[in-house]
């Protein structure tokens, strides 16, 4: 039997045989005693009739005891007990039918879902009626189906923006070198300069997407040391020194003393400059960043928090939850020209859970924003 249906039709269809089966021969079994000492009461005195049917064998004592009417009546019980059982199991068939399709309908709904996913047909989603297993099942398999929906939009979005962003500085060189080749663009130093600020670009989008990708398929290598934290932000904040001092940005470290951590200096390297590089882009000058660093317990665990505050444009609650997204950009109509790669913060999510630990950033607009990372400190 491959199908569920008639499995629990079948099952409880057998109970209901053995049921019917018990009590048509209980009954049965009771009226012939108690019919068979009327009998006996009728025919004989003081001698039980089981007493007289052990003795002589039941049918032929029977059937010496009654006489034609007796028997015809008995005929009768015996007809009227088999239609009823035979009832009984017609009605106990069909209901053990219909309470097997009532559990296996949503299975069957969610079997086809599951089809129409597998041919590409995304975001199915089934009506959950019920709370008990079949309905969580069904509640698991919305949820699950909804996410993969996301994701699969998520990664077209994605491969879009890589696309766009990958062609626009292509497009610039092809068209200046082609320019250049047919004599209509003029070879200078400038124009040189400009297209190998175009080749950097290029370059160090494709490494960001490389360790963004890496970072997410959980594949990153990281050079774990021992590793003095302090001394990681203030060569990230003296390598910006001259960035901020040419716009007029105040640099400032609160550092309090912390232990060793167990990271690689490199990655954590990475994510400060990223975040330090934002906030350059996005203080106005006589702004202020500053960077902290101190120990915290969170969650029930001790944390290495660092943090980097700007005095900048801000960011507005809308945009707020979708920073750490690949090329979110909260000013839609920025490019690279006026920002950067748009995955700089996802990479600085990426490399701090790697690590194990958190982000978070709070912001108000026209005041400016914080970045808190959380290291985790015994992670050795
Ligand atoms: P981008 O390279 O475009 O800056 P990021 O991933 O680094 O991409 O940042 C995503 C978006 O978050 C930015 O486009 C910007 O809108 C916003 N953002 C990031 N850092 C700051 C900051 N310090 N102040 C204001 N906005 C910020």
């Amino acid at each position: 039997m491959r199908s569920l249906t008639w499995r629990i039709t079948g099952l409880m269809f057998l109970s209901i045989l053995l049921t019917v089966l018990l009590l048509v021969y209980l009954a049965e079994y009771q009226m012939m005693v108690h019919f068979t000492n009327y009998v006996a009461g009728q025919q004989t005195e003081g001698q039980s009739s089981e007493h007289m049917m052990k003795a002589m064998g039941g049918g032929q004592a029977m059937a010496a005891m009654m006489g034609l009417p007796e028997q015809v009546f008995l005929e009768s019980i015996h007809r009227s007990l088999y239609w009823v059982g035979g009832a009984l199991l017609l009605a106990g068939l069909l209901a053990s039918y219909l309470f097997a399709q009532t559990i296996t309908v949503r299975l069957r709904q969610l079997n086809t879902a599951v089809d129409a996913i597998g041919s590409g047909t995304y975001g199915q989603q089934i009506l959950v009626e019920s709370e008990d297993e079949v309905g969580r099942l069904a509640k698991a398999f919305n949820r699950m189906s909804r996410s993969l929906e996301e994701n699969i939009q998520l990664r077209k979005r994605l491969l879009a923006d890589i696309a766009h962003d990958l062609r626009t500085p292509l497009a610039i060189i092809q068209g200046n070198l082609e320019g250049m080749i047919d004599g209509v663009v003029e070879k200078n130093n400038d124009q040189l300069r400009s297209l190998h600020e175009e080749t950097v670009y290029l370059n160090r989008l494709i490494k960001d997407l490389r360790d963004l990708s890496l970072a997410e398929a959980g594949q990153l290598i990281l050079e774990k040391t021992s590793t003095d934290i302090s001394a990681v932000i203030a060569r990230a904040i003296q390598l910006l020194k001259p960035l901020a001092d040419e716009k007029g940005i105040h640099l400032v470290m609160n550092l309090k003393p912390v232990p060793l951590l167990f990271v690689d200096a490199s990655r954590i390297n990475q994510v400060l400059n990223n975040l330090l590089v934002n906030a350059l882009r996005y203080t106005a000058s006589t702004g202020t960043i500053t960077v902290t660093c101190n120990v915290v317990d969170r969650k029930n665990q001790s944390w290495v928090e660092l943090t980097v505050a700007d005095t900048g444009i801000g960011i507005c609650e809308a945009d707020l939850p979708y920073i750490f997204e690949h090329f979110y950009r909260s000013d839609k109509s920025r490019d690279k020209k006026s920002g950067g790669s748009g995955i700089g913060l996802a990479i600085v999510k990426q490399l701090i859970e790697t690590h194990g630990g958190m982000v978070e950033a709070v912001s108000c607009p026209g005041e400016g924003t914080i970045f808190r990372l959380f290291l985790p400190l015994n992670n050795n």
